[in-house]
């Protein structure tokens, strides 16, 4: 699984991210529990704010499955949302009746509350993609890995109008078995992936339906990003997998949890 590493825009949303990391870490009540308990033992029933009452727990391996089954199909969009592609991404969707999961980075959700409802009300899933899209997570702090999961669930779930993330993808899939459990604590199944279509680096439209055509015999779980650059190759590539898909017989579900 490669990780998308050099991406400015990252830095750029790091900081937009503190601000809200200052707020946030004065005010939760589940940062506190989580130090005060040497951040090991994530409670469920503690409550956080935007994330009412109580919440199932979910299994803490990483999924990879569809609930469609053998011939099933997991879509999965991450970074967004934003202004530009995440509008595109959705009505290409629905053009092709397909649901998909949107793994949302938190500064995104929180600027684009708008784009966030919108995807809710397709029929989309949300998935928790912490709060600055650090690939390092699984080298740093619980504390850290806790804050960047739990203020985004907050962000993302706010920014809904109160529809929860179902899962968690660790940025570049930099899990750890501390943040597996502390999501799924939180009712996020941890979400790996498949098929990488390594839409990042712009590889050319052919190239990523090449690879889907070529990978998706490794699992459902295709990855593509609807932020993050010019996301042209990656609309003419789902333009191109869709249909396609559909006439290998595949149906388009959502990632187990
Ligand atoms: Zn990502």
């Amino acid at each position: 699984m490669a990780r998308h590493k050099g991406r400015g825009w990252h830095v750029r949303l790091l900081a937009a991210a503190l601000g809200v990391t200052a707020v946030a870490a004065a005010t939760s009540v589940w940062t506190a529990q989580a130090d005060t308990a040497g951040g090991r033992q994530p409670q469920a029933r503690v409550s956080a704010p935007g994330a009412q009452g109580q919440v199932a727990k979910v299994a803490a391996d990483i999924a990879h499955a569809s609930d469609r089954g053998a011939r099933g199909v997991n879509i999965t969009i991450d970074d967004g949302p934003d202004p530009v592609w995440t509008p595109q991404v959705l009505q290409l969707l629905k053009d092709n009746g397909v649901k998909a999961t949107f793994c949302m980075v938190g500064t995104q959700a929180q600027a684009h509350p708008d784009l966030v409802k919108e995807v809710v009300a397709a029929g989309h899933r949300l998935c928790n993609h912490t709060v600055s899209h650090d690939t390092t997570m699984d080298t740093r702090s619980e504390a850290y890995q806790s804050q960047q999961i739990l203020d985004a669930e907050r962000m993302i779930t706010k920014a809904s109008g109160g529809v929860r993330p179902q899962y968690y993808r660790a940025p570049g899939g930099a899990f750890t078995p501390y943040s597996r459990q502390l999501a799924a604590s939180r009712g996020m199944r941890p979400l790996g992936w498949n098929v990488d279509t390594k839409d990042f680096e712009r590889p050319g439209v052919d190239t990523m339906v090449a690879t889907v055509k070529s990978e998706i015999s490794d699992g459902p779980t295709i990855l593509f990003h609807d932020a993050g650059g010019d996301r042209s190759q990656t609309l003419a590539a789902l333009r191109e997998v869709l249909p396609w898909l559909k006439q290998q017989g595949y149906s388009f579900g959502y990632p187990v949890r």
